[in-house]
C-alpha cells in the first residue's frame, strides 16, 4: 500500500478515551513495544506515550531501548533515525505520510552536486534530514551543540551546513566563521514565526520571558530586539525544545512566549503548571506531527502498520555521523 492509499476510516471515530488508553497500552505490551512522542504531536499522544521529548532524546531512548519494537510517533526522519542506530528493532511511525518540510528541502543528489562544488569541506547536516543526506554528512547536530560541532571544524576548513537557514545564520553569528555556506532550506510552520508579530507581542507582555527555538524565523529578530535594548538581554532565551522543558522549571517569570510549534506548549505547562505560557504564533501547528492520531495509534499496534525500512548500506553510511551527535550532543537537543 503507497502512502497515499492509507485508509484510516475505520478508525476515525476513535477518540483518546480510557477505553482506547487501555487498548494501546495492553497492545503495546503484548507487542513488547516502546512508545516515543516528540513533543510536537497532540497532547493525548504525548500522555500515553513511555517517553516524550525531543529528537535527540527520543534517539537515544531508541538506540538504549531493550524494546523490540519502537512506536515511533513523530515525524518520518525521526523513525528513521530510530532504524539507523537500531537495525535489529523493529519501528513503527502511525502514518509514513508523516513528513518534514525541512528534511524534504534537500535531497541526496542536491547535497553530493553541493559537494562537489565545495571539494573537502566538511558537511554538517541538522537531524531534520532524511537517511540518504544523513549517508552524506560527516557531522550530524542539534540546535543545541551546532555551535559547538562548527567551532570545533580547524578554522581552514570549508564547511557546509544544512538545511536550515536560519539555524545556519545562528551558528555563522555566533561562531563568526566566515568559511561557513549555508544551505537555504526552512520549515514552513517555522519560518511563519516571525520578526514582527515577536516585537509586538514581546512589547505587549513586557515581563515576559521569551523562549526562541533557533529554527524560528524570529531567532535573528529576538537577537536584534536584546542587542538594541527593546527586550532585556536576559529575557530572550534561544533553546532547544529539550531545553526549554529545563528551563521552564527553572524561570522566575510568571509568563513565557514561546515561539516553536504550539505542541510544545502542552510539555511545558505540565512541567511549570504555575507559569503561564503563550504562542507567539497560535496558528504554527505542523500538520505532519498532526497526522499521528489516537485512531493512527491504535491502527499501528493493531495492524503493525507503518514499517519504517532504511536500506542497509545507506545506514551504515549514516550511522557514524549520527552516533557523533548522540556522543556529543547535550542532555536536550534537536527539534
Ligand atoms: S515543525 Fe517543521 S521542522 Fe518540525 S517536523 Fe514539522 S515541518 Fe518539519
Amino acid at each position: 500500500m503507497t502512502a497515499d492509499t492509507i485508509d484510516l476510516t475505520p478508525y476515525s471515530g476513535v477518540e483518546a478515551d480510557a477505553a482506547w488508553r487501555d487498548e494501546v497500552r495492553e497492545l503495546a505490551r503484548r507487542r513488547d513495544a516502546v512508545l516515543l512522542a516528540h513533543n510536537y504531536q497532540l497532547p493525548e499522544i504525548q500522555d500515553i506515550a513511555d517517553h516524550t521529548g525531543d529528537s535527540l532524546a527520543l534517539s537515544r531512548i531508541a538506540a538504549s531501548s531493550s524494546a523490540s519494537t519502537i512506536i515511533f510517533c513523530g515525524v518520518h526522519f525521526m523513525a528513521e533515525t530510530a532504524k539507523i542506530l537500531s537495525p535489529e528493532k523493529t519501528v513503527l511511525i502511525p502514518d509514513e505520510r508523516a513528513g518534514c518540510s525541512l528534511a524534504d528541502s534537500i535531497t541526496g543528489a542536491e547535497l553530493r552536486a553541493w559537494k562537489a562544488e565545495h571539494p573537502g569541506a566538511v558537511v554538517v547536516s541538522y537531524v531534520n534530514t532524511t537517511a540518504e543526506v544523513k549517508a552524506e554528512t560527516d557531522i550530524c547536530c542539534t540546535s543545541s551543540n551546532a555551535v559547538d560541532v562548527v567551532a570545533s571544524i580547524p578554522a581552514d576548513r570549508e564547511v557546509l551546513f544544512l538545511p536550515d537557514q536560519f539555524l545556519g545564520a545562528h551558528v555563522k553569528r555566533e561562531t563568526g566563521r566566515e568559511n561557513m555556506h549555508i544551505w537555504a532550506g526552512e520549515c514552513h510552520v517555522h519560518a511563519g514565526i516571525n520578526g514582527p508579530e515577536l516585537a509586538e507581542r514581546a512589547a505587549a507582555n513586557p515581563e515576559a520571558d521569551l523562549f526562541i527555538h533557533p529554527e524560528c524565523g524570529c531567532a535573528t529578530s529576538a537577537l536584534y530586539l536584546a542587542g538594541e535594548g527593546i527586550v532585556a538581554p536576559e529575557r530572550v532565551k534561544i533553546l532547544s525544545t529539550g531545553d526549554m522543558v529545563t528551563q521552564a522549571r527553572a524561570t522566575k517569570a510568571k509568563s513565557v512566549l514561546v515561539a516553536t510549534e504550539i505542541g510544545m506548549i502542552h510539555q511545558l505547562r505540565k512541567a511549570a503548571p504555575d507559569v503561564e505560557f503563550a504562542a507567539v504564533n497560535d496558528r504554527a501547528s505542523c500538520r505532519y506531527m498532526k497526522m499521528i492520531t489516537p485512531a493512527a495509534l491504535l491502527r499501528s499496534l493493531r495492524e503493525n502498520r507503518d514499517e519504517v525500512h532504511v536500506d542497509p548500506e545507506t545506514a551504515a553510511r549514516a550511522r557514524g555521523a549520527v552516533q557523533r551527535m548522540i556522543e556529543i550532543g547535550q542532555p536536550g537537543g534537536g527539534e
